[in-house]
């Protein structure tokens, strides 16, 4: 006994009807890594961001570094704190 089911609802693609957000909450710093299972092949990675941010590392450590670099970033990006002066004090 039983119903077959179909498939599950819900799409797992975000779609942006709207090429131009303004809520603010767009990316801003993007990271792309490129590492494949080879270890004959050096992974290297991109990290770069609207702000003029840019960077580009070879090899395991390097990349690495980057990723740690690009989280810093981050939190020290003048896009994504929008505000660097004036506390909000609560
Ligand atoms: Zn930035």
């Amino acid at each position: 006994m039983g119903e077959p089911k179909g498939v599950a609802e819900g799409v797992p693609i975000a779609v942006r009807p709207d090429p131009h957000p303004d809520d603010g909450r767009r990316p801003v710093a993007w990271l792309h890594i490129v590492a494949p299972p080879s270890w004959g092949v050096t992974p290297s990675a991109r990290s770069w961001c609207t702000c003029g941010y840019e960077r580009h590392a070879i090899g395991r450590a390097a990349v690495l570094q980057l990723v740690a670099a690009h989280g810093e970033h981050r939190t020290t990006c003048p896009l994504l704190i929008p505000k660097p002066e004036g506390r909000t004090a609560a």
